[in-house]
């Protein structure tokens, strides 16, 4: 199976698949994976980035146990420990030769039998590693233009939004799908009871009367890693922040608002449903809050909070022969 050259996995050539590194073409599942038909997934994205002081991957521990709660919900058993996935991301990191990248560790349900039940299932875990850019387009950094949905999040006695389950991700594909159909870049999504929670793969914050606002846990939503960074260093800059209920009406009416996510990082919001956000450009906030994010991440603002593993920290001995080949893999 060859790699398109405009894949962004075109440059990856191993992935860690249940306790080996393989290589890209043979990092496979069998199409009666219980997780193909039933949803029966969890996962992480993560980012590495390349700092001043070298590869450095971001709160990997709150990522690996964001991981482990999402699994406990789905009453999975990993096979591996999470110290195991920590050494297992590293590994693929260093072995790809990459930089700066995004981290995918997914677990999910085998080949067992099929039908609803997921027990009979064995769990697998798998972490592949590939360059990603700016999620929400190059152009982001200006603010960018996105829609109310139609579509809601599920209640919370539908599917538990604190569990990052794929299954989860049908409903983000409806609410980014409408968006991008109509013209705009992201969608938000209300709640089922009509309030504000959040994009289909981002969390979400305003500035409303000089104060950072940001819908609540209850509110359907997933607990950002980037939302739990950006609420630490507002902090840190003296803001008051607040976790509260949003009525959609704030969306027009706020100063500022803006995405968070591994993937989208700190992205400004432009417009909503074609009004104008505040002035229509990043506010004084947000520009504050973005500049904080980017020197911790670039390591030119000294890492305070402990956010940032080196990758070169993680211990270089295992899995650095590859399964398939036997060759030896770049340390
Ligand atoms: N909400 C959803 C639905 C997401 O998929 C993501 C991305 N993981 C987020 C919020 C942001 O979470 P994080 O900051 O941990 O990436």
């Amino acid at each position: 199976m060859a790699t398109p050259k405009l894949s962004p996995f075109a440059d990856v050539r191993w992935i860690w698949q249940n306790g080996e590194l393989v290589d890209f073409e043979k990092a496979t599942i069998h199409v009666l994976s219980h997780a193909l038909h039933y949803g029966s997934g969890v996962f992480e994205g993560i980012r590495c980035y390349s700092t001043r002081q070298g590869s450095a991957i971001f709160r990997l521990p709150e990522h690996m146990k964001r991981l482990l709660l999402s699994a406990k919900v789905y009453r999975m058993e990993l096979p591996f420990s999470a110290g195991e996935i920590v050494d297992a991301i590293a590994h693929t990191i260093r072995a790809n030769g990459f930089d700066a990248c995004y981290v995918r560790p997914i677990v999910y349900r085998g080949l067992g039998t099929l039908g609803v039940n997921p027990l009979r299932s064995p769990v697998e875990v798998v972490v592949a590693v590939w360059p990603w850019g700016k999620y929400l387009g190059e152009e982001a950094a200006q603010g960018v233009e996105v829609c109310v949905s139609s579509w809601r999040r599920p209640s919370p006695s539908t599917l538990p939004s604190m569990a990052k389950a794929t299954g989860n991700y049908l409903n983000s594909q409806l609410v980014k799908m409408e968006a991008l159909t109509n013209g705009f870049v992201e969608g938000i999504a209300l709640d089922a009871g009509g309030y504000v929670s959040e994009g289909s793969g981002e969390n979400l914050f305003l500035v409303y009367q000089g104060a950072l606002l940001t819908p609540p846990l209850a509110a359907s939503l997933l607990p950002g890693i980037t939302r739990d960074t950006v609420i630490t260093l507002a902090r840190d800059l003296g803001l008051e922040v607040r976790e509260q209920a949003i009525p959609r009406g704030l969306l027009y009416t706020c100063d500022e608002l803006f995405f968070t996510g591994t993937a989208a990082e700190i992205t400004p919001i432009r417009s909503v449903d074609h009004i104008v956000v505040g002035e229509g450009r990043p506010g004084a906030i947000t520009r504050r809050l973005l500049d904080e994010f980017l020197g911790i991440t670039s390591g030119e603002i000294r890492d305070r909070h402990g956010w940032l593993t080196p990758v070169a920290s993680q211990p270089a001995e295992r899995d650095l022969v590859s399964a398939a080949s036997g060759e030896r893999l770049p340390a």
